[in-house]
This record gives C-alpha cells, structure tokens and sequence, in this order.
C-alpha cells in the first residue's frame, strides 16, 4: 500500500490544531493534515460539555489575537460559545476541509532515509510527511480513579469529558468525586436537580469570587463596528491576568510574595461571606499556598454546601459498593449516580500523546523520563527533526491556552522563513540550545509559588511525577512572544 504524503500533519483539531493550520497557510503550505480521534473539531471544548461549563478566562482574552469575537454572550462565556467560535475559525480560515476525523494517530517515526516522519494510523494507514506537529493538548487524556470497587458500581458512571446529555439528574442521589475546577462548575448544576448531592473532596481549591457580566446588544454592535472597542477590553482583561498569573504563580520578590497572600484573603473572605459553618469552612481551606493549583472562580460553589441535600465529605473514600459510596469516617451513602470529575492524565499518558520516535531512534516519552521533561521555547526537542511538540513540557504560558498558541505561531513562523529562505528541508534544534533553555526555566521556577511556596499537599498537575513543577513556562507573555519573535536562528540547525 502506498502511504499518502504531506507537507504537514498535524495532531488535533482544537485549538492548538486550528492556529497550526492557520500559520501553515499564512506560510504557503497548503498540503496538510489534520489528524483528529473525535468525530469534530473543538478539542476539549468538544469533548466537554456538562452542565454549567463555562471558560474561566474572560472570553475577551480567550480568543486568537488576530480573531476578537464581536459575539460572546458574557465575560465568561458559557463551554456551547466556545465551541462555535473554533468553528467558525475553521470555517473562515478554510481549515476544516484539512481535517479527517475519527482517525487515532497511534504513533510517528522519523526516516531518515526519506527525511520525513512515518504517520501510523490506527487500522494500518501511514501518512508520510515532511513536517509533524502534534497539538495533542494538554487536559486531553480522562483520568478514572483507581479506588476500591468502583468496577463493581452498578448505577449510573459519568466521567466529565463524556457527559451523557439525555440521562436525566432530577430527583437522583448523586455523588461526585473531585473538586477541581471542572467540578466547581458542575457542582451547583447537580444540585439544582438531586434530591441528595455528596461532594468526595481529596484536596481543597482555592475558590476566588467571579466578575461575570452579560454583553448588552449595545456593546456588541459597538464591537462590531470598532473593533478597537474590544480590543481595548481585551487589552484591560490581559494585563489583569497577567498580572494575576504573576501574582499567583511566579510570585517574585516581596511584593509579589504580599499580593499572594492578598488573593488567598480575597477566597477567605468569599469563604467567610458564603458560609456561617466554621467546621465547613475549615473543611473547604486549602493547605497550601494559592497559585500551587490552578484557582478557580465562582459566585455559587461555596453557598451550594450550606443547603440541607449537598454533602461534603472530605474523609476521603474506603470503598465504592454496588449501590453506595463508603468514606473512610465510616459514613455508607446510597447514591444512584457517581459522577468522576477527577480530571486528566497530564503526565503518564500525555507527554507524549502519542509515540513519537526520532532521529537514533530516541523515543521522546522514555527520552523526558530518562532525562528531565523538556522542550525548547515550549515546541521543540533535540534528535526530533522537523517536528514542532505543541503540548509540550515548559510550555503553556498559565491561565491562557491562546497567548500560548500566539507565541508558538510565531515561533513557526520564524522558523520556517528561515528554513524557506534557505531551500533547506530540516531543522533541528541543537542540544546545546535546548540545554540553555532547560537551564534558564530551571532557574525562573526556582523562583516561583511552586519551588518557594508551600505545595506539598497541592497534588498539582502543575507538577510531574518527579516533583518538578515543569508544565508552565514561567515568564510574561510579553516575554514569551518577544522570544518567538527573535529566538536566534543559530539555536537550530537547518540543512
Ligand atoms: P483536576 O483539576 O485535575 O481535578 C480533579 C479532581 O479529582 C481533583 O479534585 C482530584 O483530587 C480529584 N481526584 C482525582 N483522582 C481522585 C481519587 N482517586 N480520589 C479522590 N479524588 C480524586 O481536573 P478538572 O477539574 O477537570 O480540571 C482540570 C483543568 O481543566 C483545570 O485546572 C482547568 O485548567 C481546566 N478547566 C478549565 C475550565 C475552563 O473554564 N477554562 C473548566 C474546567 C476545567 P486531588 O486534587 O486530591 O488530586
């Protein structure tokens, strides 16, 4: 069978995908893939739609810098907005005809014969392609507990990323296992409709108060019509959150130690408004510094455990039986419905998403764990040529997937001109580049809320199995896209 070829194949259709694609054209590259497992386009925003989802990011800052939405709802625009918003890019950027869904992409292997990567696909299919760019994500793989039992439940399981819309909550016992921030939002929908709601809490979150507000129709055709309009907001809502992302993650100097502790008061007042009940209040607090995990924001999740039907159970759990949850206090609780909000896999299935093996045959996953997980400005690995790793250890800026994605758009842009310019058909970063990198975040993580503050009982994705504090790229997004804008060209080798 003779396998397809491509200029370019890229690994997932959300949003780290689309920007890809976008920048491929931008660049003149038009034969390309885009390889994704779901049946649509959207990543996570397709995957996940329970109940009250909802980005907590103000929808003004989350979108591609040269794509501002005239038509969000509200600041915090609900999970269904979203979605139609990477449709719409797809559409207008023309790439969704690029895109073959239902296709799980098991692995690539770099030939070095052909200089190009070998694409396997699930069912035998190989792509052959100059460039690889994996965009896999990074809250991709559903994490299920491992807790005693659960196998043997026979009510109703929902994980969070496959919510089943037409089973019907009202009048059920629900439980619920996690209180990430997926759950924080899902937690006052459930107990709109069960007649009895337990929250299974391991770890507390930092719960901060939400600003949220509709967009009158005034404001939209004001948008719309002066695009300068929003992008002003835009430029409002950035900063504060970059300064929120400093504040709360890297956390430097006095000052920014000060201002730490000034948003962990802001959750306790929320904490101390919500709730009368000192024992519940105690059981909410976290125990570690604010900034180890990622906060969250809501108006509604703290108030929904002071109604008489919403439990919090924070003993951990023993055992899950046939019909019933048994804590470790001893409390049994007959429940209908258990509901696993209990996240992702970040490192043992993600980093990488899938096999990728380079140049000696340098496997990237057993690479990072014999090493230390890295990649160079977020995107790219020494022995891995011609390959751009989108989800990539070092990587995302924080609280912002799009500020993310501009810098590694311009990072590619950067980078293939040059390779353009020179007619050459490699690049490679070299291993002296990708050391210095390593070595500079090292150096900026050592002076963040994760290497000073109190973390130790955080159980933080932010962290991976080594303890490292390793998935943010602790620095300004100024800075980061500053860098993809000047990176030198002699930290690759292009032949
Ligand atoms: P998460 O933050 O990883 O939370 C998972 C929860 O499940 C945690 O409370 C965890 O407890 C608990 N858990 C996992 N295994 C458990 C076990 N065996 N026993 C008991 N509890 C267990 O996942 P998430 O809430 O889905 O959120 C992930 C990320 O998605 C967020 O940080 C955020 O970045 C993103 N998100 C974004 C939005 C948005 O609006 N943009 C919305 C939702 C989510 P421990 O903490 O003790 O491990």
């Amino acid at each position: 069978m003779t396998s397809e070829q491509f200029d370019a194949v890229i690994v997932g259709a959300g949003f780290g995908g689309i920007g890809a694609a976008i920048q491929l054209k931008r660049m003149g590259i038009e034969n390309f893939v885009i390889l994704d497992r779901e049946e649509d386009l959207g990543g996570t925003w397709h995957v996940n739609h329970y109940p009250g989802l909802a980005v907590d990011v103000p929808t003004t800052t989350y979108s591609y810098f040269f794509e501002p939405n005239p038509n969000w709802s509200r600041l915090f625009s609900t999970g269904a907005e979203i979605k139609q918003y990477a449709d719409d890019v797809a559409d207008k950027y023309d790439v969704r005809s690029h895109m073959r869904f239902n296709t799980t992409v098991e692995g690539a292997r770099w030939d070095e014969e052909a200089t190009a990567w070998q694409v396997a696909l699930a069912g035998g299919q190989t792509l052959t392609t100059r460039y690889l760019i994996t965009a896999t994500g990074f809250l991709s793989q559903p994490h299920t507990p491992d807790i005693a039992g659960i196998t043997g439940f026979e009510g109703k399981v929902i994980h969070t990323t496959a919510w089943d819309d037409d089973y019907d909550l009202a009048g059920k016992r629900i439980a619920i296992i996690g209180t990430g921030a997926t759950a924080v939002q899902l937690i006052p929908e459930l107990a709109r409709k069960a007649a009895d709601l337990t929250v299974y809490q391991r770890t507390a979150i930092w719960v901060v108060p939400k600003l949220d507000f509709r967009f009158s129709e005034g404001a939209k055709r004001l948008f719309r019509r002066v695009p300068l309009a929003q992008r002003a907001i835009r430029a409002v809502t950035d900063n504060l959150y970059e300064f929120f992302i400093w504040v709360g993650l890297h956390h430097r100097g006095l000052l920014g130690r000060r201002l730490n502790i000034g948003a962990s008061d802001i959750a306790k007042l929320h904490r101390f408004l919500s709730i009368r009940d000192p024992e519940l209040r105690e059981k909410l607090t976290p125990d570690y510094d604010f900034g180890c995990k990622r906060p969250t924001f809501s108006n509604s999740y703290y108030r929904i455990f002071t109604k008489p039907h919403v439990h919090l159970q924070a003993s951990g759990i023993e055992r899950v039986e046939a019909d019933a949850i048994v804590a470790n206090d001893g409390t049994r609780t007959p429940i209908d419905v258990l509901v696993l909000a209990t996240g992702f896999d970040l490192w043992e299935a993600n980093f990488p998403a899938i096999e990728i093996v380079g140049r000696e045959g340098r496997n990237l996953g057993k690479w990072w764990r014999d090493t230390r997980f890295q990649a160079y400005q977020g995107v790219s690995v020494p022995y891995f040529p011609n390959y751009l790793s989108l989800a990539s250890p070092y990587a995302f800026l924080g609280l912002n997937f799009f500020n993310t994605m501009e810098y590694q758009m311009r990072h590619m842009d950067r980078l293939f001109a040059e390779v353009k310019r020179r007619g050459a058909t490699t690049f490679e970063i070299t291993e002296d580049a990708n050391t210095r990198y390593l070595d500079r975040m090292t150096e900026l993580i050592g002076d963040s809320v994760f290497t000073v503050g109190n973390c130790a009982s955080s159980r933080s994705y932010y962290f991976n199995p080594s303890g490292e504090p390793t998935l943010l790229r602790p620095m300004s997004t100024r800075s980061a896209i500053k860098e993809a804008s000047d990176f030198p060209l002699t930290d690759y080798q292009i032949a």
